[in-house]
């Protein structure tokens, strides 16, 4: 018997779990042509973690034995910042509860209630951790188009979105792509302030405020501008059109908001603010720095100002 499933079936199952959209694409090997290209320039700094299971990435069925189709899921985060009165930015993702955790648990959540009316589905989630090229298959499963800032940009839910997958061994209804609607635009481009953005859409890392905040294990160069960001940038996503259009997120996260808020407060007021982060560490997606570069992010925010 051909093991299929309605897409309808897997979206009313999303949205039901707070996700904004979910798309199909049958498992093909991705053309990775581009992505050695950038790595072969040095654009991925020292991410030298993305040179790794390069045959994963090009084949995610190598990832969960039999699967045929991956399913995209997501997820808005486009929240009113805490920060907008603050001195000291944060990325607006990192103001609520880590996506990896929340969209895993939810993913997990699809996948029962999938195998309660489909027993033979076999099914895995996928959240940023795996070399899983989300943002390609997002596009291939139809939910939106390569931004010129590499980014997903999606013509409901604009660019700030978090994106899960599942791999699955049933077939579905598959998607067709969206083409660009970036059209002359060119507004994620003129807006970095580093000139991290490359013609080709691609970002240079090095030059790019989210990678030497977060990824930089070492001191961050002295021609990088933060801009005032001290975890991530979200420049290049603000000024994209779409987001003009975008649907609020309905998923707020109050705890880590009034967190966030609190420790941009004792920074600016010259306060101890390290219980706050810590609490952070715990919450958010800011676990990926120590308390001492997020000191060393802010000295280089106050050595250009
Ligand atoms: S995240 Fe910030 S620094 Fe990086 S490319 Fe976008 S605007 Fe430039
Ligand atoms: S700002 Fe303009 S060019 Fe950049 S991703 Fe958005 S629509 Fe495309």
């Amino acid at each position: 018997m051909q093991k299929y499933i309605p897409l309808n079936i897997v979206k009313e199952a999303a949205l039901r779990e707070g996700f904004c959209d979910c798309g199909a694409a049958r498992i093909e090997k991705l053309d990775l042509t581009a992505f050695k290209g950038w790595i072969a320039m040095g654009y991925n700094a020292s991410m030298s973690y993305l040179e790794n299971y390069m045959d994963k990435r090009e084949n995610p069925a190598l990832l969960y034995e039999n699967s045929k189709t991956i399913f995209c899921f997501l997820m808005s985060y486009n929240d009113e910042p805490v920060d907008k009165n603050h001195r000291y930015k944060i990325a607006l993702y990192a103001q609520r509860r880590d996506y990896h955790h929340v969209i895993k648990q939810k993913l997990n959540n699809i996948i029962s209630l999938l195998q309660s009316h489909f027993p033979d589905l076999q099914a895995k989630a996928f959240v940023d951790t795996a070399p899983v090229k989300e943002r390609d298959w997002a596009v291939k499963c139809g939910l939106g188009w390569k931004g010129k800032n590499s980014l997903l940009v999606t013509q409901n839910f604009g660019n700030k979105v978090f994106i899960g997958e599942i791999l699955c061994n049933y077939t579905t209804d598959y998607a067709q792509e969206v083409k660009s609607h970036c059209g002359n635009c060119n507004k994620c481009l003129t807006s970095c302030p580093n000139g991290a953005i490359l013609p080709n859409g691609n970002i240079n890392a090095n030059l790019c405020i989210s990678y030497q905040t977060i990824e930089n294990k070492e001191d961050i160069p002295e021609n990088i501008n933060l801009q005032n960001y001290i975890y991530g940038c979200d420049i290049c996503l603000n000024a994209c059109i779409w987001n003009n259009k975008a649907k609020p997120a309905e998923i707020q996260d109050s705890d880590v908001r009034n967190l966030v808020c609190s420790m941009l407060d004792k920074i600016e007021n010259g306060g101890d603010f390290k219980e706050e982060f810590q609490k952070l560490r715990k919450l958010s997606p800011m676990d990926r720095i120590k308390y001492t570069k997020l000191l060393s992010n802010i000295r280089h925010v106050e050595s250009k100002n």
